[in-house]
């Protein structure tokens, strides 16, 4: 099976000619990758600074992860808080925490940017739970770093379970027991597995838009400091004291800065004239997964809603296990015709070391069918026809969390990567911290900063 088509390409219009590259040029910034981190990085950079920026991209702005995720935009981190606050301390894990949640001010004020007919609701997504261990975990790292206001609502527990009686004072205090078929309604599921449902906060949007419309504002407001290529790729880069050059076929590109919004997974080789070699250390802190998603249009029922399903019994989602959990919105696709979009997704695939994901492989039948099971088990025998099948490539760093900040070993090339099964609004982020880089602004050290390895160094 060979189809790869997303609901957030098919909604996407778009007037813009595809430029490519087909000069020398020089720029103040480089930025490559036209992703939501790159297009987020692009607007920052030139509403915060008076630089002149080029932005280069392989294929097609918002056609990779963006164009190919699930739209599902939560303030959640891969790697869980009591491990960041392990690595590096309470403080710095919670100015971290705190620098995603105000991202939502950031994403606001893209989505203004984009204009109001961007789809984008704000819902509160239900976590069903089958196993204690996971919900107990997930209630304990949601309080250490949010504390009673990382819940919108009453915290759901079964009173079939013994699951209240086991909870800590305070943790106990955030629930309200219920029966069984109180969490099932929640979670709009026939299944009474559940024992558990806690309520967050998410906006549901289509960031392949986002993308898009915010670099048609940029493009329509400061058409002097920016150029934009696609189907350019870089295939190499060359970075010296003060300046580095970027080739993308036979045209060589000088920049001061580059930041890479790769995604993580690139073809291009990094030569560093000023310093200790980047290239292995940038490669190897990256592993590839695949995620894979199914669509289905319906008109029923009329309201929006966003869940997750824990059924395995693995802790935290973990990068490096394939067993799934399922995600699932349900949001308006087509507003004309109150027609609803409801998209899920679970199954991984994990790729080797270095392997090449390519958009337009096959994908065994299996992986695509057992979105189907799920739906079946979760909404009863039915016919279930799978409009759109997508997937796409999310690059987790080593770290668990996004690589925002300056490379150690030359200050000139910058990052805003990694870490994108939950990289909707820590991309956005990035895009503001790189800009305050860049304005010369001084950063204050954060959990999202490159460093080395320890065998590299
Ligand atoms: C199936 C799936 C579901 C997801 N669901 C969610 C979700 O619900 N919520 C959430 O927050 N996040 C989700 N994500 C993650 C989210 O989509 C990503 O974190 C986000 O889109 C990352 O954006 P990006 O710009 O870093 O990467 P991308 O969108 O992949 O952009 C990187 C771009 O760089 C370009 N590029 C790479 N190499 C070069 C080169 N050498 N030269 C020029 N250009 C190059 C690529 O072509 C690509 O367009 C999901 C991801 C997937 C795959």
């Amino acid at each position: 099976m060979k189809e790869n088509n997303s609901p957030w390409l098919a909604q996407l219009s778009r007037t813009r000619p595809e430029i490519s590259l087909r000069e020398h040029i020089t720029s103040d910034v480089l930025i490559v990758g036209g992703g939501i981190a790159g297009i987020s990085t692009l607007y920052y950079t030139l509403t915060k600074t008076n630089r002149s920026v080029v932005l280069l991209e392989a294929r097609r702005i918002a056609h990779g992860a963006t164009g190919h995720n699930a739209g599902y935009v939560v303030s959640e981190f891969e790697k869980p808080y009591k491990e960041i606050v392990a690595e590096y301390g309470k403080e710095l894990a919670d100015a971290g925490v705190a620098s995603i949640e105000g991202a939502w001010a950031l994403l606001d004020e893209l989505a203004a940017v984009a204009g109001t007919d961007l789809p984008r609701e704000t819902l509160v997504s239900w976590g069903g739970y089958r196993h204690f261990e996971q919900f107990l975990n997930k209630l304990e790292d949601t309080y250490a770093s949010l504390g009673p206001k990382g819940f919108l609502d009453k915290v759901l527990v079964s009173d079939e379970s013994l699951w209240l009686e086991a909870l800590p004072e305070h943790l106990a205090a955030l629930c309200s027991t219920v029966p069984t078929s109180v969490i099932s309604r929640a979670l709009e599921t026939r299944e009474t597995i559940y024992h558990g449902a806690i309520p967050s906060k998410t906006v549901v949007t289509n960031s392949a838009m986002l993308t898009e419309r915010v670099l048609e504002h940029c493009l329509r407001t400061y058409p002097k400091r920016v150029r934009v290529y696609e189907h350019s790729p870089v295939h190499g880069i060359e970075l010296n004291a003060t300046s580095g050059m970027a080739y993308c076929g036979e045209y060589t590109i000088v920049f001061n800065e580059i930041v890479l919004a790769t995604n993580g997974f690139e073809d291009f080789y990094i030569k560093n004239n000023a310093g200790e070699p980047i290239d292995s250390a940038f490669h190897h802190q990256v592993h590839g997964v695949v995620g894979y998603m199914t669509g289905y249009l319906t008109n029923h029922p009329p309201h929006s809603a966003a869940m997750y399903f824990y059924r395995s019994s693995s802790t935290f989602k973990d990068p490096y296990s394939a067993e799934p959990y399922f995600y699932m919105t349900r949001r308006d696709f087509k507003t004309d015709s109150h027609q609803k979009l409801i998209s899920i997704g679970g199954p991984e695939v994990h790729l080797e070391y270095r392997e090449k994901y390519y958009r337009d492989y096959d994908v065994a039948r299996e992986i695509y069918d057992s979105i189907d099971i799920f739906l079946q088990a979760k909404e009863g025998v039915g016919h279930w026809q799978q409009q759109f099948r997508w997937h796409g490539l999310m690059g987790y760093t080593e770290s668990g969390l996004r690589l925002v900040g300056r490379e150690p070993e030359n200050p000139l090339l910058l990052y805003n990567l990694g870490c994108n099964g939950i990289g909707i609004l820590t991309s956005i982020y990035g895009g503001r911290t790189i800009a305050r880089h860049l304005s010369g602004e001084t950063v204050p050290p954060s959990i999202f900063d490159p460093k080395r390895r320890q065998q590299d160094l």
